[in-house]
């Protein structure tokens, strides 16, 4: 079988054709492109078993990341196993909306930034490639995820320091400048969720109305978070007014909400107050 042949094959398995590209580009350890200029370059048959095998997992809705064990996230190439999410687009708006208040921050120390439910580091690590000065804490209930982040922090040389918990359990005593969350938010019904069977089910819902998660993080973060401090929280498409409610009965200041690129409510956050002056 060859290049040409083994994409016929992907087709006929139901498979896409750029995925058929990128699992053979990553077993052939070539750039996509050069498949195209060289698709009557024959498989051996240990490449055309693999494939095989890949493109009926594939087929089955297993998703690529797991396949290669490789998923791109702002720019970072990231392992990921089935302990972790497969980081997602939309959750680039949290690390933009982070930097943007790191930039827009003053203060006398290196900013204290934690990332609660890092699953594979993605964004505590995004946000420790931009910005190195900052102290980053990633937090994480499965010692596996942790695992996989803090391999991925090794593989790119990013200090970070890792703790296990739910939310602020691991965090008892501490106060940061930035607290990031891509938490579990899918409600417990979703008709989505079925086909999201591959990854980590605690990962992607708390059950319920999908909010739990939230609003334990949004319940926790006061005695956290320094005057001044912001708490920004990925959500699902119809949870930004929920987000915000939680959020304004916590006693924050006014909660703002950020778009992802379907231009879908996707990140909702606020500042923690200072202090009232008292007159
Ligand atoms: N955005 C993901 C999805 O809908 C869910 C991620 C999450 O629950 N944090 O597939």
């Amino acid at each position: 079988m060859d290049i040409a042949q083994a994409l016929a094959e992907a087709r006929r398995a139901g498979v896409a054709r750029l995925d058929a590209q990128l699992l053979l580009a990553h077993r052939l350890g070539r750039p996509r492109a050069w498949l195209l200029a060289h698709d009557d370059c024959p498989l051996d048959a240990a490449q055309s078993d693999w494939l095989q095998a890949m493109l009926a997992r594939r087929a089955a809705g297993e998703p690529l990341a797991y396949l290669t064990g490789e998923s791109e996230f702002c720019g970072l190439s990231l392992q990921v196993t089935p302990a972790v999410l497969v980081p997602r687009p939309e959750t680039e708006v949290l690390v933009e909306w982070a930097l943007a208040c790191l930039a827009g921050a003053t203060m006398a120390t290196a900013a204290r930034v934690a990332d609660l439910g890092t699953g594979s580091g993605a964004v505590a690590l995004a946000l420790k490639r931009a910005r190195p000065d900052a102290a980053l804490v990633a937090t994480d209930l499965s010692p596996e995820a942790l695992a996989v982040a803090a391999a991925n922090a090794r593989r790119h040389g990013l200090a970070i320091e890792f703790a296990a918990g739910p939310w602020w359990a691991p965090l008892a005593g501490r106060r940061f400048h930035l607290v990031v969350s891509n938490p579990p938010y899918v409600a417990g019904g979703d008709p989505h969720l079925p086909a999201l069977r591959h990854e980590p089910l605690q990962a992607l819902t708390p059950g319920g109305d999908g909010l739990d998660a939230l609003r334990a993080i949004v319940a926790g973060a006061p005695g956290h978070l320094w005057p001044g401090a912001w708490l920004l929280l990925e959500h699902g498409h119809d949870q930004a007014a929920a987000v915000q409610a939680l959020l304004v009965s916590a006693g924050f200041g006014p909660p703002e909400t950020r778009y992802d690129l379907a231009g879908l409510p996707r990140c909702t956050g606020a500042a923690w107050p200072p202090p009232v002056a008292r007159r």
